[in-house]
């Protein structure tokens, strides 16, 4: 604590000369007292050669007890000392004086002087007091040789031996109290001294505490800033999915922290030894992205640090002025981002002001430098799942083509589509096997088509084939004017990286995807990867859809005949029938049955009667527009479905297959020439209204019918009344009548 600071004592605050406030009251009224006394005195002295009486010794008493008193009220307040040297000189003459005048020694007035030298003891102090008595005992040694006889002097003589040993004894009294005074004036001074020491030393001893109050506040304002810069730093990475954008910010937040002007982050590239720059912050050579740092483990970390400030340093020159070396301070500055012992990363800075960086600002660097490190691990946790989803996503949008895609060729075009969107390619191919050629087929192509398979020679031959016999997972050319496979090859100048991964099915390939971009090293493991996987995510796709479409096809296909079968043709018949209902729309159905195919199955075999089943179908199937439907109905019965069509016009339809079959040469296949015939019922829909199940049975009718009239003809159905009873079922009956002319059916009904 400062000396000036501290407080004074009561006794040193006020100034040592300042008189008392009672010395004013006191010394006026001493000085009357003594005018009074003199005045007294010199009257008493006047009036003593005129009485000769005893009253002047009794004015003269009084006023020695006047001026005792007066002496007495003076010593109570010493401090004042309203009575000086020069007064009592000035009384102890006048006295001499009186005493002189009135008589020498033998005058009355003589204790006078015994009084001027009781008021100097009690007023001077016990020095002045003796002189004053000395002086006394002078005077009256003067008086008596002149003046006095020997009784006097013994009178005197006693008298002022009295009073040189009383002056003497308030003296020593004086003198002892004086001493023990100062003794403990002194023991107090010393006291006082100790203390002040003591306080001293609890002074400094409070300063040093402060001292170390504000390095810990310093130090700990200095962790709560770097705290806030930390949490900065890692909430500046929160929002977002662009790793560039998040590792530029974050950079950012910690170049503000240091006072860098400029500053570069170089990160470790998954499961290699290199370190790359992932962002750059104030004005960097456009070069220093391509710069890679070596960080391999022989490498010193010190060292990888050192050559990343070294980078940084020579990119902020090349951009702008020098980053200005100061004498005690450096104008870069470097930190190791490290993982659990391993270093992932660097970050540099750089300050272009004439400040540049000292002992605080590389603490903090390193303070901060754990929290660039999570931060940047957050921001690789984040991508990876981001990129995790995507992958997932991608692959659930593959897998789904199958379910929504029309075709094959639907899956392919969808395919390219999401590959570009999941992989940084310029140009992406999809390419089918086709067994026959040998060869990949493109399908689909997103850019414009690539395809440097053909080109590449493999070590089992050459081209597509080679690479599919090889069986190869997967080809990557990480730069196509390096890869050895293309040597001598007309690699197309947009191409250096090349991406290409095979669509197998159960361990068949099937097809291929291939992916390029015109930058060299432009696909990541994790591009490669996921190409893999959605090849073969789009392989099962094709697949799947494949067999739903020939499970699809089998539900309405008949097996033998390979046209549709009973359960589509009821479907489309339903279907027709109300759609021709709504619209009042005619509609026709034909009911065909091979005449007597009972026997040629007896005759020739069932497997010859198959394949007359299989040529009926064909025939009959030539000779239907796309519009209409033919069917196999069941065993040698076929069906078929005309829509728009009346009964006159499915009647010429008849007589038009009626002819076919009949002309046609049936057993062909195996080895046979038969002549086969067919029967045919028509019926079309009423006008009523009719259901399905009315009009088939109508048409089963007149099939009966044309049986009935000699088979190798057709029939057409009346239209009747939707109101009207169906016909009973005549089938057995009528199959078992002689084949006969052409009737009409409604003529053979009435
Ligand atoms: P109709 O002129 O009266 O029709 O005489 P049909 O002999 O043809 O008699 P029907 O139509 O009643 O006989 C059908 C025969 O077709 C019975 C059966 O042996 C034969 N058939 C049914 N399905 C098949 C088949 O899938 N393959 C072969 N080969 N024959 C079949
Ligand atoms: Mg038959």
């Amino acid at each position: 604590m400062n000396e000036q600071a501290r407080p004074t004592s009561p006794s040193e605050a006020q100034p040592a000369t300042a008189p008392p406030t009672h010395h004013h009251g006191v010394a006026p009224a001493i000085a009357a007292m003594r005018v009074a006394l003199w005045l007294t005195i010199a009257l008493a002295a006047l009036a003593l050669p005129l009485s000769g009486s005893d009253w002047t010794w009794r004015a003269a008493a009084f006023a020695c007890a006047h001026a005792a008193a007066s002496a007495l009220l003076a010593r109570r307040r010493p401090a004042a000392r309203p009575y000086p040297h020069l007064d009592v000189a000035v009384d102890l003459m006048a006295a001499t004086a009186v005493v002189a005048t009135t008589g020498g020694f033998t005058s009355p007035l003589l204790p006078l002087t015994w009084f001027v030298t009781a008021c100097a003891l009690a007023l001077l102090g016990h020095r002045g007091g003796l002189v004053v008595a000395a002086s006394a005992v002078v005077l009256s040694a003067v008086h008596f040789r002149t003046t006095a006889d020997l009784a006097d002097v013994v009178v005197y003589g006693c008298a002022s031996g009295a009073l040189l040993l009383a002056a003497a004894a308030l003296g020593l009294a004086e003198s002892a109290r004086e001493r023990s005074s100062s003794l403990l004036r002194r023991r107090t001074l010393e006291d006082v001294e100790a203390q002040v020491e003591h306080l001293d030393e609890c002074n400094r001893q409070m300063r040093a505490t402060v001292r170390e109050l504000n390095a810990v506040v310093r130090d700990q304002r200095a962790r709560a800033d770097d705290a806030a810069a930390a949490h900065r730093i890692i909430a500046a990475t929160v929002d977002g999915t662009d790793p560039g954008a998040l590792h530029a910010s974050a950079l950012q937040v910690l170049a503000e922290a240091v006072n860098a002007g400029v500053a570069a982050l170089w990160l470790r590239e998954p499961g290699s030894d290199r370190l790359v720059l992932r962002a750059a912050v104030g004005s960097v050579d456009p070069c220093l992205p391509h710069a890679q740092v070596d960080a391999g483990p022989d490498t010193q970390p010190h060292s990888v640090r050192k050559e990343c400030e070294a980078l940084l340093a020579a990119a902020s020159a090349a951009a702008g002025p020098s980053l200005p070396a100061i004498p005690g301070g450096r104008a870069t500055l470097g930190a190791l981002l490290r993982d659990r012992d391993q270093v992932t990363g660097v970050v540099a800075v750089g300050a272009h002001r004439s400040g540049a960086f000292t002992e605080d600002h590389a603490s903090r660097l390193s303070a901060l430098a754990p929290a660039a490190a999570l931060a940047c691990r957050g921001i690789e946790d984040r991508v990876r799942l981001s990129r995790a989803i995507r992958e997932v996503s991608l692959l659930h949008e593959v897998a789904r083509l199958a379910d929504t895609a029309g075709d094959t060729d639907g899956i392919y075009a969808a395919v390219g589509r999401l590959i570009a969107r999941g992989i940084p390619c310029e140009n992406c191919t999809v390419y089918a096997v086709d067994r026959d050629a040998g060869a990949l087929v493109p399908k689909a192509t997103h850019g414009s088509a690539v395809n440097l398979l053909d080109q590449m020679r493999f070590s089992m031959g050459f081209g597509v084939e080679g690479w599919l016999l090889e069986g190869r997972k997967h080809l990557v050319v990480a730069d196509a004017l390096r890869e050895p496979s293309l040597a001598g090859a007309a690699v197309p100048p947009s191409v250096r990286s090349f991406l290409a991964a095979p669509m197998t099915v159960q361990g068949a390939v099937v097809g291929a995807i291939v992916a390029s971009h015109a930058r060299p090293n432009a696909f990541s493991r994790e591009d490669l990867r996921l190409l893999s996987a959605l090849a073969g995510q789009s392989a099962a796709s094709v697949e799947r859809l494949d067999m739903r479409r020939s499970l699809e096809r089998m539900a309405i296909t008949d097996g033998l005949t390979s046209i549709y079968n009973h359960r589509y043709f009821r479907m489309r018949l339903q279907q027709e029938v109300e759609r021709a209902r709504r619209y009042s729309l005619n509609l026709a159905v034909l009911i065909m049955d091979i005449d007597r195919f009972k026997e040629m199955n007896d005759q020739h075999g069932h497997a010859v009667g198959d394949a007359v089943l299989a040529e009926m179908a064909g025939v009959l199937h030539r000779n239907m527009r796309s519009t209409e439907i033919v069917a196999r109905y069941g065993g040698d019965e076929f069906v078929a479905l005309l829509p728009q069509t009346d009964a006159d016009q499915a009647a010429i339809a008849a007589e038009r297959m009626l002819r076919r079959v009949r002309e046609h040469r049936f057993g062909a296949v195996v080895g046979a020439a038969m002549r086969v015939t067919v029967s045919i019922g028509i019926a079309a829909l009423s006008e009523a209204g009719e259901a399905a199940d009315r009009l088939m049975e109508r048409a089963d009718g007149a099939l009966y019918r044309a049986k009935r009239e000699g088979r190798n003809q057709m029939c057409v159905a009346p239209s009747v009344p939707a109101s009207q009873e169906p016909e009973p079922p005549v089938r057995a009956a009528v199959r078992r009548l002689p084949s006969g002319q052409r009737v009409e059916a409604g003529r053979e009904a009435a």
